[in-house]
């Protein structure tokens, strides 16, 4: 299954318990604009070559939309398409004034240099500038790009608009980027666990957690949980697996992955095999690397009672349904890995005021609305007796669809979405 099909079935999930309309469905599951562009970039050695680069814009009903832009050699139009869609959702979920986006460049950032990315990226603005901006399109650092990305993008884009910081999010601190966006994604997976568990009746200290990723969302979900008293026993990324029962000593790990470029060959755990991880005998899995890694073919053998979506899409529809008959709990992507969103809302609210937070500030303003968040996706369940994936995007889809209502964007039948909470 597709990326888009698995985010359109779990949207048509939702839907249903809306009673909503064949038309509207289409209306909300397509993306409003997608944006293709051919950009011809000199190398160093003086070669001309033309990469593609893409802006898939799905929804802004609720506000400008949002929403990373990856390098990565298969940039996939319908992987971004999924991905655009979800940050609608995402947005919607903890409230945020944005719609959703998703774009990307087709390259191997990796074996381009500082400045043949640097033109790459000048490039792209060039050719999409008009369609992004703060009130309109709002991009961040996603797979292969980083601060430095979103620096070039502020500083090329302020050359036809003026200065404007908050045309992207996840930029470096002294450039308007926000105190604690680094942590953020994985921060938001703590206070989802931590709002989950305590009506499980459970304490982070009685469960152990198995985590796939430890880059920037698994290894600081990864802490955090470890510092809120989880015991982290095992871990993969691309050079490897680790386990120990006893726990590992993530500030240790973090130092040996820093140092090695990788958490192989740490010293304080038993190697193992990553095709093994995912089916760990463990209370909670994270999945915080990949798309659709739970699947049908693997998800019967899943022994965690709890899977909380670090990742993007990391759960396919199949496996979804049978981890909801098996009576096990996912925490899903559009709520769970949320965080970081969220912390670029307070970046870009930042840039608009031209006004700073403290990291406490925005630590505190970030479990407020995660907590915030977590009420209502639980009412919504409850009320609807289904799942909190369902829950979520049934507040979502409503949320969506009642502020394009209003806005008199739609016919009123808009208006007749409402969930019963
Ligand atoms: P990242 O590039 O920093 O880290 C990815 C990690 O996954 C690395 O440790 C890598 O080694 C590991 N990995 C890659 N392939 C693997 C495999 N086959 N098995 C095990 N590990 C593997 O990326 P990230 O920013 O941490 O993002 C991870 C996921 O979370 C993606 O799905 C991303 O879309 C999603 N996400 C990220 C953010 C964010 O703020 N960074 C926010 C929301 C969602």
């Amino acid at each position: 299954m597709h990326a888009s099909e698995a985010t359109a079935y779990y949207f048509k999930r939702a839907s249903k318990h809306l009673g909503m309309s064949e038309r509207l469905e289409k209306i909300l599951i397509m993306p409003k604009r997608e944006v293709k562009v051919e950009i011809h970039v000199e190398l160093d050695n003086g070669e001309l070559v033309s990469y593609t680069g893409f802006r898939v814009q799905h929804d802004n009903s609720r506000g400008p939309m949002k929403g990373g832009l990856r390098y990565h050699p298969e940039v996939d139009p319908d992987e971004v398409n999924s991905l655009a869609s979800l940050m609608t959702w995402k947005t919607a979920v903890v409230n945020v004034p944005y719609g959703g986006a998703k774009g990307g460049i087709s390259c191997n950032p990796s074996v381009l240099s500082h400045s043949e990315l640097q033109r790459l990226t000048r490039a792209f603005v060039d050719e999409i500038h008009d369609i992004i901006g703060p009130t309109l399109d709002v991009p961040a650092p996603d797979m292969g790009t980083n601060a430095q990305t979103m620096a070039w993008i502020v500083d090329q884009y302020s050359k036809y608009h003026g200065w404007t910081p908050a045309v992207v999010t996840g930029k470096p601190v002294e450039l308007g980027g926000s105190k604690g966006r680094d942590a953020a994604t994985g921060r938001g997976i703590l206070f989802a666990i931590q709002a989950f568990m305590q009506d499980e009746g459970k304490a982070l200290s009685d469960l152990t957690f198995v985590i796939q990723g430890f880059g920037n969302v698994g290894s600081w979900a990864a802490l955090l949980i470890h510092q809120a008293g989880g015991k982290v026993i095992a871990i993969s990324d691309l050079t490897g697996a680790i386990h120990n029962p006893k726990g590992l000593d993530i500030e240790a790990l973090q130092r040996h992955a820093k140092e090695t470029g990788g958490i192989a060959g740490f010293p304080g755990a038993e190697s193992m095999d990553a095709n093994k991880l995912l089916m760990m005998d463990c209370d909670v899995l994270v999945p915080a690397a990949l798309g659709n890694v739970l699947t049908k073919e693997n998800a019967a053998d899943v022994k965690a009672k709890y899977i909380v979506e670090g990742a993007n899409g990391p759960t396919a529809p199949e496996a979804d349904e049978l981890f909801i008959k098996q009576g096990k709990h996912v925490i899903p992507d559009i709520f769970a890995n949320a965080g970081g969103v969220v912390v670029s809302y307070f970046e870009w609210v930042q840039n608009i005021q031209q006004f700073r937070w403290s990291e406490d500030r925005v630590n505190a303003e970030l479990r407020t609305i995660m907590m915030e968040a977590y009420q209502d996706i639980k009412a919504l369940a409850k009320s609807n007796n289904c799942d909190m994936r369902t829950g979520a995007f049934l507040l979502a889809i409503s949320r969506v669809a009642q502020a394009a209502a209003v806005r008199g964007l739609e016919n009123d039948s808009f208006c007749m979405i409402r969930p019963t909470a």
